[in-house]
């Protein structure tokens, strides 16, 4: 990576080429087709440019939170199927149906809805949500029975299309999330009784696609993975042959000689030691940088690592750099690839006290994504 162009403060640059990559791993790894999740405008990646480098590196299907990110991507012009899971009370089913968005679908309401949703010559493609443990949406196992028939009954008669029966796990622990799995099995059984036979079955985003080789059932969800992350503690993208495919960056706008003893940034929480050279660095809270991580996230200049000096400000953080040969205009990475020397969105979901997924999730709008394939 080099600095951002002439002219631009800070950038994300997204390796379509990574995300291909990832998937064409993870689909060797899973021997599973891959539902590639890009809902939150691909975790902060960019929606249609990561479904469409998913789609190249083999992935079968798009899956997105809501109808308006599986309508936006339609209207981009990608046909693959899409599958949106989380709606809101009267959201358009109608509109989705007409643009052949499937529909996960948790309740009774909800599978009469898109069955009205159909028309003449289409059913409505559904995946049947299973409550199997999360307590968020799903069917739940009371209501298995009279939602299936009903399920069924719509199929005979071409109202909709059952593609899929699908849970998600809570990844609270390998035991748990076989517990999960064996109701999710019950479920599958249940349905089967009532003449249910769906081609697709899926359960696993990320973490147990890769962890829990049984819960793979020949489809997984995957998100984070998708980007390069990886949703474990104790393992790294590298660990799992994987490739981060944002990184962040700017290019530093002042440098600034200082003696030592001056204060730095609001609050002045820190002071410089030394005579030293602080280097302001362009990116804020309002960019998505964590202002929690203000003393502790880290970037990269010239081949170096430095911690923040003081309070990440909304637009801008200082770096302390010491006698190093800072020039404006150098490029400060604050994350990327780290088998490239830079920190990674992990290190910074740690200085925050959060997940990296929130750290990319957060990219605010006012960072330019720049699209590259390496
Ligand atoms: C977000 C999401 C995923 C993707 O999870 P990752 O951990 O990012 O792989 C999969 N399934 C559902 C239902 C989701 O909401």
């Amino acid at each position: 990576m080099s600095r951002p162009p002439a002219g631009v403060l800070r950038e994300a640059v997204v390796d379509v080429g990574a995300i291909a990559d990832n998937v064409r791993h993870l689909r060797r790894l899973t021997g599973s087709e891959i539902i590639a999740v890009v809902k939150a405008d691909g975790y902060g990646h960019g929606a249609v440019r990561s479904g469409l480098a998913a789609l190249a590196g083999g992935a079968t299907r798009l899956g997105v939170s809501d109808i308006t990110e599986a309508l936006a991507l339609r209207r981009a012009g990608i046909d693959a199927p899409i599958v949106a899971w989380l709606h809101a009370p009267g959201a358009d089913f109608a509109q989705a149906a007409a643009l052949g968005i499937e529909l996960g679908i948790s309740s009774l309401d909800q599978l009469q809805k898109a069955a009205a949703a159909a028309s003449a010559d289409r059913p409505v493609g559904i995946h049947l949500k299973l409550e199997t443990g999360l307590s968020r949406n799903g069917i739940p196992p009371t209501d298995y029975r009279v939602v299936f028939a009903e399920a069924a009954r719509l199929e005979r008669i071409g109202r909709v299309r059952v593609i899929a029966l699908f849970s998600h796990l809570s990844n609270a622990s390998d035991e748990d999330d076989r517990a999960a799995l064996r109701a999710f099995d019950e479920g599958v059984g249940v349905a089967a009784t009532l003449g249910l036979a769906p081609p697709l079955r899926h359960l696993a985003a990320t973490h147990a696609a890769i962890d829990l080789p049984e819960a793979r059932l020949g489809c997984v969800r995957i998100g984070i993975g998708l980007y390069g992350l990886s949703p474990f503690d104790d393992r790294t993208s590298a660990d799992l042959g994987l490739r981060p495919a944002m990184t962040l960056h700017g290019a530093v706008a002042a440098v600034r000689r200082v003696p030592a003893g001056k204060g730095v940034s609001y609050g002045y929480d820190y002071r410089t030691d030394r005579d030293t050279t602080l280097a302001l660095v362009p990116l804020g809270y309002a960019d998505g940088v964590p202002r929690q991580a203000s003393g502790a996230g880290a970037v990269t200049i010239g081949g170096r690592r430095y911690r923040i000096a003081g309070r990440i400000a909304m637009d801008q953080f200082v770096v302390d750099v010491g006698d190093a040969p800072v020039a404006v205009g150098d490029e400060a990475v604050l994350f990327g690839d780290p088998t490239l020397g830079v920190p990674s969105a992990t290190e910074w979901a740690d200085a925050a006290g959060t997940i990296n997924y929130d750290i990319v999730t957060r990219i605010g709008p006012r960072v330019p994504r720049r699209q590259v394939a390496e």
